[in-house]
């Protein structure tokens, strides 16, 4: 069984507790490795080497910084097939979805090239006779990252090649469950160039967490994770005088208008409810079927979600791998049970799969309810789990409006041919991001990732301009230069002349 540690200040660092998480593979279920949680003690020993390390990297001037992400871009490329690897064999998902999850992260790196050109600012002549004026973003100093277990490359990857661009020093705390592939990154990272200490990675549970909130040296945190952790981590980052961005949960809403093509919105339906086995904060879990559509919708994903198959990551022909633990297999089916007895139509049973010679992974099949009501548990909370509900609604008007009132705000999708109806509901909905005949929205790298209402809280986006607007300070200058105008004191607000 390998021992997974942390990497810091450019090397692997045991830390000094004892205590450990378990990790396992949810493929065959077995326990694969075991990862130093660290102490109060081994963050504060991280934050210090961050915060020694920021001087010298912050003046690097930004085009030496990004030479050395176009290396590290370089290098994962290169070691993509390992990375891939890892994330399979912690998280579970497929091989080609891991390796998608790991691109759109290397996206972010590729952004982050650009960032001599991102950091540029703003200058006007003669704001005043011979006074002129100039805007700045400088670096924040050592900023923290908190991320989820669902995407053990991409969402690290949201945050730190942009913090540490923008000249800052980054730590980051994986989620426990599938750390390897973020100490992999910092150990490519170093390969590619990057000073000792400017990116650190330390594994840790609650108590690192709590340590991070309350370093008054730490000028940031970016957390992605779970809507209560996420509202935790907003108020203790504030009230420790921090900047704070923080992803939340989801309850992600896919409307299928009577006019649209079926064909496409079934399939979209069928990769964003199913794929990663609904482990993404952008998987859609409700399908709202507007008028008619609601039987022929049904039937046609019945069929798909019956045909799905399951089975571990590694294997090409699977489209859809385990759970990432026993306990979240135990959840995700106790929501089922629920359902049910809520009232809702269980049209397609996953439960009881067993997979030759995987009988004790974390396994469980497309689920799919219909005739869920706006009530109900598993229509207000996020599964988090290859379950989909169909609510009907009588019209458009109807489907805004349940959209609307969900306490979540991160993704939505409309299927329909009418370009009114498309930009209407674009324009009315009170969601982070659309898609319009798209599946899965999820914003590109140069543009930003965020939701609404509890989705997160904060108020940047990550990545794209907002992440650069989020790991910077804005400094303006007004200068004048002594050449013959002398001025007497002036005690009246200064106005520009
Ligand atoms: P989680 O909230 O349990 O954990 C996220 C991080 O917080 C982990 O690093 C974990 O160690 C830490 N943490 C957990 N409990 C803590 C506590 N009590 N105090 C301090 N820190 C704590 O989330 P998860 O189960 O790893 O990930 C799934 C969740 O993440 C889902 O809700 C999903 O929607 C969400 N998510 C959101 C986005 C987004 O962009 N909005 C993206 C990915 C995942």
């Amino acid at each position: 069984m390998t021992e997974i540690k942390h990497f810091v200040d450019g090397k692997i660092f045991e830390g000094s507790s004892k205590r450990a998480g378990k990790i396992f593979n949810p493929a065959t279920g077995e326990e694969t490795s075991k990862v130093n949680l660290a102490s109060k003690a081994d963050i504060d020993f991280v934050v210090e080497k961050a915060k020694k390390a920021f001087k010298g990297w912050s003046n690097k001037p930004p085009v030496i910084r990004a030479r050395v992400l176009f290396k590290f871009k370089e290098l994962i490329e290169k070691n993509s097939d390992e990375l891939t690897k890892l994330i399979v064999s912690e998280h579970g998902k497929v091989y080609d979805d891991a390796k998608g999850s790991l691109t759109r992260g290397l996206e972010v790196v590729e952004f982050a090239c650009g960032i001599p050109q991102l950091l540029k600012g703003e200058f006007t002549e003669n704001v005043g006779t011979e006074v002129d004026s100039w805007s700045t973003r400088q670096p924040l100093g050592v900023c923290a990252g908190i991320t989820p277990f669902n995407f053990p490359a991409m969402v690290p990857m949201w945050m730190f090649p942009l913090a540490i661009a923008c000249g800052n020093t980054f730590i980051l705390k994986p989620s426990e469950k599938d750390p390897s592939c973020s100490v992999m990154l910092a150990e490519l990272f170093k390969e590619a160039g990057l000073p000792d200490g400017v990116f650190n990675v330390v594994n840790g549970d609650k108590e690192a967490v709590d340590a991070l909130l309350t370093n008054k040296d730490i000028a940031a945190i970016s957390f992605v994770g779970s809507t209560p952790i996420a509202k935790y981590i907003y108020e203790n980052a504030a009230k420790n005088e921090k900047r704070v961005q923080a992803l939340g949960g989801a309850k992600n809403h896919c409307v299928v208008m009577p006019d649209c093509d079926l064909d496409q919105a079934v399939n979209g339906l069928m990769g964003a409810a199913y794929g990663s086995a609904g482990e993404r904060c952008m998987a859609q879990s409700v399908a709202v079927a507007v008028g008619n559509i609601g039987n022929k919708l049904v039937n046609q994903l019945k069929i798909k979600a019956e045909a799905l198959k399951v089975g571990p990551g590694l294997d090409k022909s699977s489209e859809m791998g385990p759970l990432i633990t026993k306990e979240h297999l135990e959840k995700v089916k106790g929501y089922v049970d629920l359902g049910i007895k809520e009232g809702a139509k269980l049209v397609v049973d996953g439960r009881n799969i067993n997979l030759q010679g995987f009988e004790k992974g974390f396994y469980i099949g497309g689920c799919l309810f219909d005739n869920v009501k706006p009530s109900m548990r598993i229509y207000k909370e996020e599964i988090f789990g290859p379950v989909l509900s169909i609510v009907r609604v009588k019209d458009f008007e109807s489907a805004v409006k349940l959209v609307n009132e969900h306490e979540f705000g991160n993704g939505t999708s409309i299927y329909t041919r009418d370009g009114d109806v498309g930009r209407t509901y674009a324009n009315q909905i009170q969601v982070g991001m659309v898609g319009i005949n798209i599946p899965i929205p999820v914003p590109m790298a140069f543009h930003s990732f965020g939701g609404w209402k509890r989705s997160l809280f904060g108020d940047q986006h990550m990545h794209g301009p907002e992440g650069v607007r989020f790991y910077t300070k804005l400094k303006t200058v007004t200068s004048r230069w002594p050449s013959g105008v002398r001025s007497n004191p002036e005690f009246t607000m200064p106005t520009m002349k």
